[in-house]
């Protein structure tokens, strides 16, 4: 199967071929229709299994153009990945010309502040200085539609629980919840149960 089976635009289809993506990977296969659909979904994923575009082109697909605040949140447990998944997001919507903003610590605050005050569709970053950024006032939450928790396991490894969910709480309710995590202890079951509507357990 390729991916002109999903209902994705041709813009993002010819981004995908740029790529070499031509054929989905199993989680992509998994992901994609079911975030097209809008479905909560809890992801048990490696790196490497093409998680990131799992998320990345159903966003790219469903963010609306015209609107300037931003509709997606991405939080990743480190500046790398969240480096990464704002390349990766930029390349799925470049011919949609997809706005993604990275934030992360250790990283001039006021330099960031600025790219927040462009149009972003998606923003990407760690839940420190994510919550930095809306405590002071610099990320506009009220338009966000999609909440992505990439490395669940990994974030509270690393002790960012607190921060997630008092970022979670901030977020409208009415939104479109994806957890992605290697593993699925315990910690990361009660994140779901807690903050997710029924989700879809998926295992690629
Ligand atoms: P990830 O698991 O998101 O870190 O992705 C692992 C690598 O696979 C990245 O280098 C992606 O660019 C690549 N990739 C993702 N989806 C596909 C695909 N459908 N076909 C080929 N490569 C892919």
């Amino acid at each position: 199967l390729s991916f002109e089976h999903y209902a994705i635009r041709e813009p993002i289809q010819k981004a995908l071929r740029d790529l070499g993506y031509t054929q989905p990977t199993a989680v992509q296969d998994e992901v994609i229709p079911q975030l097209l659909d809008q479905k909560d979904l809890v992801v048990k994923s490696q790196t490497g299994s093409g998680k990131t575009a799992a998320y990345g082109i159903p966003l790219c697909e469903l963010v609306e153009w015209e609107e300037n605040k931003p509709q997606a949140l991405v939080l990743t447990p480190t500046r790398e990945l969240a480096v990464q998944v704002k390349e990766d997001l930029m390349n799925i919507g470049r011919y949609e010309r997809i706005k993604v903003a990275a934030v992360f610590g250790k990283h001039p605050f006021a330099f960031q502040k600025q790219e927040l005050k462009q149009k972003n569709h998606i923003v990407a970053g760690t839940p420190g200085r994510v919550l930095d950024h809306i405590q002071k006032g610099s990320l506009a939450l009220n338009k966000i539609r999609f909440l992505i928790i990439d490395e669940a396991d990994e974030m509270l490894n690393m002790g960012f629980i607190e921060q997630v969910e008092a970022i979670i709480k901030e977020l409208p309710t009415e939104r479109v919840t994806v957890l992605l995590s290697a593993t699925l202890p315990e910690d990361v079951d009660a994140l779901s149960s807690k903050y997710m509507k029924n989700p879809i357990l998926i295992e690629a």
